[in-house]
């Protein structure tokens, strides 16, 4: 079989893909689809039940449900069969973490310990430790967190004060300063702790007991949401951590938080859209159930127009998290055909999709409160009551925009990032777009005489590619190296670059799928599709002006904003049938069936 083309990360600014090259959900094989069956029953049958008395912020009832899980085997999904895991592949832990997404607090629980409580350890940790450690964790016998932030550093992590000294004996670490904002704080038998050693500028990182003296966890925090999830301070008071709990080198802990950040993201990118399409049945659900008038609310526009758009939302969003799970297990296999251990193919393949992790990051959780929003919305006084769902999920759904980074952090990543792998020589941004900024008076849409359905969409993407590379060229060469302090304009042409990628893992996914079931059986989907681009290239339009007018001259104004708008022209959809359209297949499925 031929070998699938991957782009490197952030390749896609500069090329396009082919449908066959992608990943899609539909593609999901029987395994996978058990291995989410086995976490939507677990929802069903322990988390459900038990969302409400959780919420009353009951530690031991959140850590009894979270054995539960480790038993069943769901905390060893991504963790290798050698440490007691299953060792699946990275699309089919992405499934698992969308499934777990529709948990509530359970869900922020579950997914902090099986990453950040535990990757840690699994990727940079010795042999010992992982025997030590891992093989517990991926079973549930112990449950792990992560303890970076402080009250003086958060986004800012590495500014953080906690001291770890060596004894005199050379045989401890001993460890003093202060955490906060931990998840699982409350039950977690072992805690990865970043920390200074002696008068260092970068962070080391341990591997603290929860049991050793001088560990101190204080009473969970009060939150807006995700209540049932233990969210602590921790304080270490002369705590003797022995020197083989050091994780990695010293000073290398700065880079292992960054990366199991990384790794993070993603999976929060697929956990979002769980709680997306639990949001959709739920409104689907009252919105079917509902009279007002005389009729089902359901039957309204303005109700078909909002349950549309949650799930146009939805399905772009979740094109885009499964194409980049799929590359990332490409590059693993590659990465270990050339030799390299698992588990450093494994930390290296997630590790390189930086531009994509944060693409999905900030795009999965805005989307997930717009979903939640909206569908609040649609219960009218009832989606302001605490006895429905959707009340609860308005509420959990905040904190994805604020940790794993923050949405602003991540925005400004997924253009420095980009920015940084193409000065690395991983593909030619700079040169295409003094191109395109070039040719900028003689761009237009491109549109020839005919072209195909399909061949109009991958055109529309293309000119999206080259709107971002005019910008990029144009702030680079006006700001130089004073960009980085542009923040508005590096958002503007971040929101640029994440709606195209996004628009063109659709576009991609729909056209696969016209390959696999037949053009005729995907009308639905190019509903999706055609609402999408005919919003994105709208917002796309806007977010380059905005950039433009910041960057330009005003004897530039007219040539680059006329280059804009001919790369945003899109042929006219008539939206609301489009909208009606899938709205009515939702309501007619009574749940998310896309
Ligand atoms: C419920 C919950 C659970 C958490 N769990 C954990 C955990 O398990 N382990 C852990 O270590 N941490 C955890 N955190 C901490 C979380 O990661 C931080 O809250 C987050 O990184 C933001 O840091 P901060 O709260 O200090 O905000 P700040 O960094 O003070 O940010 C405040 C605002 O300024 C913006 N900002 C900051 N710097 C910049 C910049 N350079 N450019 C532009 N804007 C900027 C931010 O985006 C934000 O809008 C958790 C937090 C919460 C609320």
């Amino acid at each position: 079989m031929e070998a699938r083309k991957v782009l490197k990360s952030g390749e896609f600014l500069v090329e396009n893909s082919e449908a066959k090259n992608i990943f899609i959900p539909e593609e999901f094989n029987e395994e996978q689809r058990m291995i989410a069956q086995t976490c939507q029953d677990f929802l069903n049958t322990e988390v459900y039940p038990n969302a409400d008395k959780v919420d009353k912020q009951d530690r031991d009832l959140m850590k009894s449900i979270l054995k539960k899980s480790g038993e069943l085997g769901l905390m060893g999904i991504s963790i290798p069969e050698e440490y007691n895991g299953f060792g699946q592949s990275f699309v089919t832990q992405m499934l698992a973490a969308e499934t777990i997404g529709a948990g509530y607090s359970f869900s922020v629980a579950f997914m902090a310990h099986c990453g950040i409580g535990t990757l840690p350890i699994m990727y940079y940790g010795t042999e010992e430790q992982r025997q030590k450690y891992v093989t517990r964790l991926a079973t549930g016998e112990i449950l792990g967190a992560y303890c970076l932030t402080e009250p003086g550093a958060g986004s800012d992590a590495n500014a953080g004060k906690t001291n770890a000294r060596l004894s005199e004996d050379g045989r401890y670490y001993i460890l003093n300063g202060q955490k906060m904002w931990i998840t699982n704080a409350g039950f977690a038998d072992i805690q990865t702790v970043f920390a200074k050693i002696d008068n260092d500028r970068v962070l080391s990182a341990f591997i603290v007991e929860k049991d050793f003296p001088g560990v101190v966890i204080s009473p969970d925090e009060h939150k807006m949401g995700i209540k049932g999830s233990s969210t602590a301070q921790i304080f270490y008071n002369d705590v003797k951590v022995p020197v083989e709990n050091l994780l990695g080198k010293p000073g290398e802990g700065f880079r292992i938080a960054l990366s199991i950040l990384h790794m993070g993201r993603i999976k929060l990118g697929a956990n979002v859209l769980g709680a997306a399409k639990k949001a959709i049945n739920d409104s689907v659900k009252y919105a079917n159930e509902r009279k007002q008038f005389g009729v089902l609310i359901s039957t309204f526009g303005a109700i078909k127009f909002k349950l549309a758009e949650q799930v146009i939302r939805t399905f772009a969003a979740e094109s885009a998290n499964y194409r980049v799970s799929k590359d990332i297990d490409d590059l693993i296999e590659k990465y270990k055909t050339e030799g390299c251990d698992k588990g450093r193919a494994t930390i290296d393949g997630i590790s390189h999709y930086a531009v994509e992790a944060a693409i999905l990051k900030v795009y999965s959780s805005e989307i997930l409160d717009y979903v939640i929003d909206e569908g609040v919305q649609i219960h009218g006084g009832m989606g302001y009551s605490a006895e429905m769902a959707i009340e609860k999920g308005y509420r959990d759904s905040r904190i994805n925009r604020i940790f794993e980074g923050t949405n602003e952090i991540n925005r400004l990543l997924v253009v420095d990032t980009a920015m940084k792998r193409a000065m690395k020589g991983d593909f030619d941004l700079f040169g295409k777009a003094a191109e395109v900024y070039n040719n900028a008076k003689h761009i237009t849409s491109g549109k020839p005489a005919s072209e195909s359905y399909f061949q109009e969409k991958s055109r529309y993407i293309s000119n999206f590619k080259k709107a971002i590379l005019l910008c990029i060229h144009g702030a680079s060469s006006k700001f130089e190296k004073k960009l980085v302090q542009e923040q508005e304009v590096l958002n503007n042409i971040s929101d640029m670059i994440m709606e195209t990628y996004v628009a063109e893992s659709l576009a991609l996914r729909v056209q696969k799928l016209g390959s696999i079931k037949g053009d005729a059986a995907t009308g639905i989907y190019q509903d999706i599709l055609n609402v999408f681009l005919y919003d994105g290239a709208e917002k796309i339009r806007k977010a380059g002006l905005d950039a433009v007018y910041s960057f330009a001259a005003p004897e530039e104004y007219t040539v680059l904003a006329n280059a804009l708008e001919s790369l945003t022209l899109v042929a006219g959809v008539n939206v609301k049938e489009a909208r009606r359209r899938i709205a009515d297949k939702l309501i007619e499925d009574n749940c998310y069936k896309f």
